[in-house]
Parts: C-alpha cells; structure tokens; sequence
C-alpha cells in the first residue's frame, strides 16, 4: 500500500484499539507506527499488542514501526482519607513523607527525591496545574506551601515541577522493568518521558545497545534549555505538548514547538507532534477548525509524523481520526504555497557524501521529474538524509534490514521496502526498478534516481548516483 502524504501517522494503541481487528483499520485508515504507552499497557499486554502488529503487518506487506513510551518519573501525590479534599487559595498546604491518608492541611508524597530537591519559591503544579501550590519552607522531610490557585486535590494526582531539577535518573525502577520487557520483543522504538538532561540518555542507550531507536519527548523546561546536546544522543524527537504545556506558560507552547521541529530537521532527526492534536474526536466524529489548523501547522512545519493520543486509544472514533488527520495531511501536501513553506527550512546539507549526493538526488529529481529516487540504506542513514531534504519526489527505502525499515516508518516521505542486498550493479538498477514498478511509483518509460554506496554490500557511504529508465515491462532498468 502506497500512502498519499509524506507526514507519517502515530497512533496510540488503548482501550478503544487492541484487537488485531482494530489494529488492522487503523493501519488502513493511514497509521504507520503504533505507541504502546507503558504507563498503561502491562507486560502481558504490550507482547500480546506487538504480536497483533505483527500480524497485521505480515497481512499488508508493508513494515510497521512500534513505539513503545516508558512514563519515566512521573510523580503522583498519595492517598486521601476522603474522594477529595477542598483547599483555599492562600492556605498552606504540606506535602510529607507520613505514609498515612492525607486531608485538607497535608498529604504523603511518595518520592523521597523531591522532598529533597524542591527548594523555597519553587512552584508544584498538580493535577495538570488544575491545583498550583508554592514552595515556602522545606527540609527534606516535608514541603510547606501556599496554595496559589485551585481548590480541589484528590488521590493519586500528578505533580509537575518546572522549577526544579531532580536527582533521579531518567529510568525509574519500573522504567528499567518495562525497557527489560521490551527490549525481547520486537519493538522498534523506545520512547523517554520527562528527560531532563543529555546525561539521562546516557544510561538507556547502555541498556539497549542498538536494539531500539531512542525517541526523547521534550515535556519539561530543562529539556528545553538543553536541547541541541538533547537531539544530539537522541535518534529521535517528541514534542510532547501535554507534559509541555503544564510545565511551562501555555503560550510559549507553539514557539518551542516551532523551535523544537527546526532543531530535529536541521539535525536529520525525526520529529514527532504529539498530543491534543484531534482532542475533541475523543467524543465526535469530525474535529474542530482548530484542531485542524493545529494538524495543518505541524504537516506546514515539516514535522516527519503527527501522533494521536486518547484519540485513538481510548476515544469513540479511532479509525475516524487517523482518517481525518491523512486527510488534513494530504490536503496540506497538495497545497501550492506547501513547498515554499517547507523548503524555507531545509537545512544546508552537511560536507559528506551521504548529504552531497542526497542534496543532488533530491535536485536531479526535481529538475527531471523523476518518479521516485530510490535509496538502498542498511543501518537507515542514508534513508534519513534523503528525508532530511525533504524532496518533493517520493523517496523509496530499501534495505535488507527489517528493523531498518520499521524503524523508518517514522521518517517522512519514506516509503521503506525490505529486499536483499544487490549482487551486482545491474541487478541493483534492476532491482529498484523494479521495486518502483511493482510499488506503483512508477510506469514503464519512467525514470527514477537510485543512490548507492558502491562497492555494494558493505556498509559505508553513499557514493553513487544513478538515473534508470523502467523497462517496458517493468522488470528491469535501462
Ligand atoms: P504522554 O506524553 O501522553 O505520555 O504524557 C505526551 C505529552 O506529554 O504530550
Ligand atoms: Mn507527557
């Protein structure tokens, strides 16, 4: 199946999503990597959702990307002795180490690490800042604070602290259980909540030394600060709006959205938009004006994939908004002023072959209409510098690497194909030619542009280019 867009679709498997069956819809409607959120998903689960990928992949042909997203520290008050208590702007409210149910002047906060770090003056958003309190007076042992705005705390509710930098490491104990789990299977991705600093990245990769690829969500303002060194030991990108807007003044959001995508694209590293995007299609079947613009932005920006929450996990229309958002997709791609808006950010292309000969390709193509350039990449590298150009012509992966080619489902424009290395030069022209043909981006009389790295079969740069004619049958290349 050939997609109509070069956006790529996350959905975020749930409730509302973990049949075969549903899998299967959500991939034909247009997702192309599925999240399994572990914050949720039990051991059990997330291997009984995988194998349903993988079913549904085996059933289209076509390699799927999986993405499974660790909650990392994310931090909870804890019981109430009541449903919920009321608080008064203007009281102090403390937060303890007492494992006992809290009322209206105190509650258990269980994590040590923040009865340590949080300092006078800084600020405990709870229940996604629905509750703010103030830090006035700590000891390690217990926050005292003023409650600034809000009036409602229950049980078990999330406390953010944009203020503060924790000790902690970026795995929790449950976070190394979970990367344990899902490192045996057959996972492309592994997502990092709430890093805070390179360092954090640091550790992850020891565990998972190259059996997955490491997306880092950007949701808290020291990752923001830290963000090239950030993008740099990451193999890819989130900009995880729901965490972001909490830490930080909503309407700083779209800035560092934008911020945050030009870094990823000038580093050649995929970017992912997450979070309320089609928030209203948890409930209705069409979205609202700005849930659409907010898509629109994001494909405009050049983003490599969108993703979809509680939309698709947990909402009434899952297939209905994996249609809507390749439908804004595809509409914005075909839109005139799209090119000019997107090439206004590409990237100057770095001084190594693998970029001097995607920068051509990507030209050559576009001077000629070429139908497709077709890219061999083992590892993916090359796969992802051809997309860092972010050509107008369709870019076909190919590589006789599986993981390779799941992993590059999340890259934009790349339509990834797993075939076995070429013998020789001829079968390699042959090959893509082929491959294009049978994909349908190409007729015969068509050409297309292949880049290579010659001699073949060993891993290297890329270092050739070359335009081929699909024969009249469609087998061979000219
Ligand atoms: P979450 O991450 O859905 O795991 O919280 C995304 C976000 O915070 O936007
Ligand atoms: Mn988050």
């Amino acid at each position: 199946m050939k997609r109509g867009r070069k956006v790529k679709i996350l959905a975020t498997l749930g409730p509302s999503s973990s049949t075969e069956e549903m899998i299967g819809k959500l991939y034909e409607a247009g997702a192309d990597v599925f999240r399994i959120n572990m914050s949720h998903a039990s051991h059990d689960l997330m291997r009984d959702l995988v194998k349903r990928i993988r079913a549904v992949e085996k059933g289209v042909g076509r390699p799927i990307g999986i993405l499974a997203d660790l909650q990392g520290p994310k931090l909870r008050v804890g019981a109430f002795a009541e449903d919920a208590v009321t608080l008064e702007p203007g009281q102090t409210f403390t937060l303890d180490d007492r494992d006992e149910p809290g009322d209206a002047s105190r509650v258990h906060l269980p994590h040590p690490e923040i009865l340590e770090a949080v300092q006078p003056g800084h600020r405990l958003l709870i229940d996604d800042g629905r509750l703010q309190l103030v830090a006035e007076e700590s000891d390690g042992h217990k926050i005292v604070c003023k409650v600034v705005s809000g009036t409602k705390i229950s049980s078990r509710k999330g406390v953010s602290l944009p203020d503060t930098t924790l000790g902690v490491g970026a795995l929790t104990e449950k976070d190394r259980s979970d990367l344990e789990a899902v490192l045996k299977e057959e996972i492309d991705w592994v997502a990092l909540s709430f890093i805070q600093r390179p360092e954090d990245l640091a550790e992850v990769r020891k565990i998972a030394r190259g059996r997955v690829g490491l997306l880092s969500k950007i949701e808290k303002p020291q990752a923001v600060e830290r963000l090239s060194e950030i993008i740099e030991l990451s193999d890819a990108i989130m900009v995880a709006r729901g965490d972001l807007g909490v830490e930080m003044p909503l309407e700083s959001v779209p800035g560092i959205q934008k911020q945050i995508i030009r870094a990823a694209r000038k580093a050649g590293k995929p970017v992912v938009v997450a979070t309320q995007m089609l928030e209203s299609m948890i409930s209705a079947p069409v979205p609202t004006r700005a849930e659409v613009s907010d898509v629109a932005t994001a494909v405009f920006e050049g983003a490599d994939a969108v993703m979809l929450s509680a939309e698709s996990a947990a909402g009434d229309y899952p297939v209905e908004a994996v249609e809507t958002m390749s439908r804004v997709a595809e509409k914005v791609e075909r839109d005139s002023l799209f090119s000019g808006i997107l090439n206004a950010q590409r990237p100057e292309a770095e001084a190594t072959g693998s970029d001097a000969i995607s920068a051509a390709a990507r030209q050559i193509a576009h001077t000629l209409k070429l139908s497709a350039i077709v890219c061999y990449t083992s590892s993916g590298t090359t796969g992802l510098r051809a997309s860092r150009e972010r050509p107008d012509t369709p870019v076909i992966a190919l590589s006789p690497v599986i993981e390779t080619a799941r992993r590059l489902a999340l890259v934009w424009g790349l339509h990834c194909v797993v075939t076995e290395d070429a013998v020789d030069l001829d079968d390699m022209v042959d090959r893509a030619c082929r491959i294009a043909y049978r994909e349908q981006f190409a007729k015969p009389g068509d050409r297309i542009i292949i880049t290579a790295g010659v001699p073949l079969g060993t891993p290297g740069a890329t270092n050739m280019l070359r335009i081929a004619y699909i024969g009249s049958d469609g087998l061979s290349g000219i």
